[in-house]
């Protein structure tokens, strides 16, 4: 069963002299209890349309200009705005990057769970307050309740994600958003806190969709995998099909940035060139700037979407039949 069908997204902010296209007719469904990869260099559209999806684009200068997203039979980005207060942080919450920046620091963590809880659930605080502790401890945490009664600064930077973790579980949602929830841990912290997104994932039958730049974090824990640049979709198949047969050139020096475990007297490879900025999107294929296999057609159409094999889809003109 489909738990969120969004489709021909279109984001666009407002800039002084022109308008900038974030996000690009994106279009993809994610399953019930499934794992969305959502990956990308920075700048290529990942956070914007994860934002979209809680209609959390900053209106102005934002503006989601056209697109649906159908949750529980509902077009998220028709509904007033008092509904969708109700869905966020409730069916749909999001673990954002940096939990110091995220987390109110003149707040106890206890009181930020039981807002959380108080907006979503009509239960006394006792039980709102044992309703905190039972998920901090689930995330994790060895002693709930004296996180309860601590402030996020008395917590290490590992132990603050897990409670915006509890804090994005405390109600149970149908589709957790993580976006980037590791980039601001350390290295040794960054595994356990993805092994214990996906531990929740399976246990608490939710969908999630993981947002990150780095393609091999979303190896071990996603079924299907988006890789976006420069605000569009550029290759959307199943996470195993990608890694034995990715096809799109960014996806290939996508995966060719991950470090291995032998130690090889090699350079990391890097992709040449930089993300385009969204006020200057290059003509025909956004990657043909940076694309060894780039042709003049490359340089003067855009291509489009096709399915290179059932469920594998690619925006290449490689792979275009019909070429
Ligand atoms: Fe490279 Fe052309 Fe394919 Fe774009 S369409 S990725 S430039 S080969």
């Amino acid at each position: 069963m489909t738990c969120l069908s969004c489709s021909d997204l279109h984001v666009s902010f407002k800039l002084d002299r022109c308008t900038a296209k974030a996000v690009r007719g994106v279009s993809f469904d994610i399953d019930d209890k499934s794992t969305l990869g959502i990956v990308g260099e920075s700048g290529c559209g990942k956070t914007m349309t994860a934002l979209s999806l809680m209609r959390l684009i900053p209106d102005p200068p934002g503006k989601i200009e056209k697109g649906s997203i159908l949750f529980e039979g509902k077009d998220l980005l028709k509904l007033p705005e008092r509904e969708i207060r109700n869905i966020r942080g409730g069916r749909i919450s999001m673990v954002f990057q940096d939990p110091m920046s995220s987390l109110n620091p003149v707040y106890t963590c206890g009181f930020q769970i039981i807002e959380t809880i108080n907006q979503h659930l009509s239960i006394p605080r006792k039980q709102a307050e044992e309703l905190g502790e039972k998920v901090l401890s689930e995330v994790g945490i060895p002693d709930p309740s004296r996180t309860m009664t601590s402030y996020p600064h008395q917590l290490s930077g590992g132990m603050r994600q897990r409670v915006m973790i509890a804090m994005a579980l405390v109600c149970s949602p149908r589709l957790l958003i993580a976006d980037e929830p590791t980039t601001a841990l350390d290295v040794t912290v960054q595994a356990k806190i993805l092994d214990l997104l996906h531990h929740l994932r399976e246990t608490k039958s939710m969908s999630m969709v993981l947002i990150t730049h780095n393609l091999g974090i979303v190896g071990d824990i996603a079924d299907n995998v988006m890789v976006m640049y420069a605000g569009e979709v550029m290759e959307f198949t199943s996470c195993k099909e990608l890694f034995e047969n990715p096809l799109h050139p960014y996806t290939r020096n996508l995966l060719q940035t991950i470090p291995q475990l032998e130690v090889k007297k090699e350079r990391l490879k890097v992709i040449p060139g930089e993300v385009p900025t969204l006020q200057n999107i290059p003509s025909g294929c956004p990657f043909h700037p940076r694309c060894d296999q780039a042709s003049e057609r490359c340089r003067n159409e855009h291509p489009g979407l096709t399915l290179s094999s059932p469920d594998h889809h690619v925006r290449c003109f490689l792979y275009d039949k019909q070429a």
